[in-house]
């Protein structure tokens, strides 16, 4: 059961301290600088501020947590009850692990009720807000102001510099420095490859990154599917070992939804997609379908079970016409066969313009998995999407950007 404490209202002297286009030209002085105002950045300097340290965040956007605020179709999907270190990938699938068990989706939820903010559960674990994902971004400045967290968005970071165990971001310095800005999706929010350059600078490994949870394009043979723009069925989507039990969306382009963009993180240029259509059916059951009713051709059984626009391409695929009863069980095997694993072969994706995260980041073996930070760079740590840990569709991906920050946030 969560135990919920009152949080009482900010003091005069707490209000957010929030820079804007901050030239910061005198010396300044903090004990850590944190780089990327995002999920687990604003989480990261709220617990190390609420420790007492004197924390600096540095963002180029106009504004604190954008992604929040344009996720889960404004409302953020904040995180999932389901979290489990599986649901995540990974160069070292252990990595998540201490982090993910020391900050959990009831520490969140926690948090999310201690300052009033309504929510629900959607489906399969997924707690979204009633309201706004604005409430989580004022949520996450309001714990920052509480920890005297200074944050200077629409700020430039500029030449990073590191000597007597210090870092250099302008004017301003401190012993411990935080890699929070992130992948690359979705450049137009302000997303860059910021972290890897930054990272290879101090001599870390980056592990090649590549759009994840991205829609999938179809060319040749397949783009014949795009024909069906708008259509959506139910599939167990495959890609080598990963199976995802959701929904599909055919696009002008190829394919979308959830199935879709759950495996594309699986996926790899050159690999099949499978695609099982009327997943719940029983092995047979087209021979099942003939004996019971013998008149109907494919097409009406199909129609029966599938958008009637999907059911129609597939049926021309299967090149079977004529009733079942005139259909060899031979050919109906095959049928059903093909319908369980239709193969698809994507061309490409739709690349991080649509990409909702990025896979791959600065690589695990160079962090610390308790503390985040850099095993050869002292006071360096790296958080949030930035690191070679990539969440499932679903409120994962802010759940690890909340236990990386969270764990960072202990150390610094
Ligand atoms: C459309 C969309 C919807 C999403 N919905 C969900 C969802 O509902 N649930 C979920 O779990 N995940 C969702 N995600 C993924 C989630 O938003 C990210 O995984 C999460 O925000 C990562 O947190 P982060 O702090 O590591 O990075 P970010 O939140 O991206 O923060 C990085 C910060 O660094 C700043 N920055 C970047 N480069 C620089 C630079 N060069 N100089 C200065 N500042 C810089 C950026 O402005 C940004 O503020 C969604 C993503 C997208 C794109």
């Amino acid at each position: 059961m969560l135990v919920v404490q009152d949080h009482p209202p900010l003091a005069a002297s707490q209000t957010p301290q929030i820079h804007y286009g901050q030239r910061m030209t005198e010396p300044q002085h903090y004990d850590a600088i944190i780089l990327g105002a995002g999920a687990a950045g604003l989480m990261c300097a709220a617990v190390a501020g609420q420790r007492g340290r004197r924390v600096l965040v540095i963002d180029h956007a106009p504004e604190a947590g954008r992604k929040i605020l344009i996720s889960g179709g404004g409302r953020c999907n904040f995180t999932n009850l389901g979290c489990a270190p599986d649901r995540f990938l990974s160069h070292n699938p252990h990595f998540a692990k201490s982090a993910l068990s020391r900050y959990t989706p009831h520490d969140f939820l926690a948090l999310v009720e201690r300052h009033r903010i309504a929510w629900h559960e959607k489906t399969l674990g997924q707690l979204f807000c009633d309201g706004s994902a604005r409430q989580i971004v004022a949520m996450l400045l309001d714990e920052c102001a509480r920890g005297g967290v200074t944050v200077a968005c629409n700020t430039t970071i500029g030449a990073v510099e590191h000597a007597d165990g210090r870092f250099r971001v302008g004017a301003a310095s401190a012993p411990a420095l935080v890699i929070a800005t992130g992948g690359p999706s979705i450049p137009k929010m302000g997303a860059t490859g910021f972290a890897y350059d930054l990272a290879r600078r101090f001599g870390l490994k980056v592990v090649q990154p590549r759009p994840a949870l991205v829609p999938l394009t179809l060319a040749g043979e397949d783009a014949l599917f795009r024909d069906l723009s708008g259509v959506s069925a139910r599939v167990i989507a495959r890609c080598g070992k990963a199976a995802f039990a959701e929904n599909a969306l055919f696009t002008h382009r190829g394919l979308s939804g959830p199935a879709i963009l759950q495996i594309s993180s699986y996926w790899q240029h050159g690999q099949p997609v499978d695609i099982a259509f009327l997943p719940d059916r029983a092995p047979g059951w087209l021979i099942a379908a003939k004996a019971a009713s013998p008149r109907q051709p494919l097409r009406r059984v199909l129609r029966d079970a599938l958008p009637e626009r999907l059911a129609d391409v597939l049926c021309d695929r299967l090149d079977i016409a004529q009733e079942l009863g005139a259909t060899p069980d031979r050919r109906l095997q095959a049928a059903e066969a093909q319908l369980a694993a239709w193969r698809f072969m994507p061309n490409g994706s739709e690349g991080y313009a649509k990409a909702e995260v990025t896979a791959g980041g600065i690589a695990t073996a160079e962090l610390s998995s308790k503390t985040m930070a850099a095993r050869r760079v002292p006071g360096l740590h790296a958080i949030g999407e930035a690191v070679d840990v990539t969440g499932w569709l679903g409120g994962y991906n802010f759940q690890w950007a909340w236990a990386s920050g969270w764990a960072a946030g202990q150390e610094i």
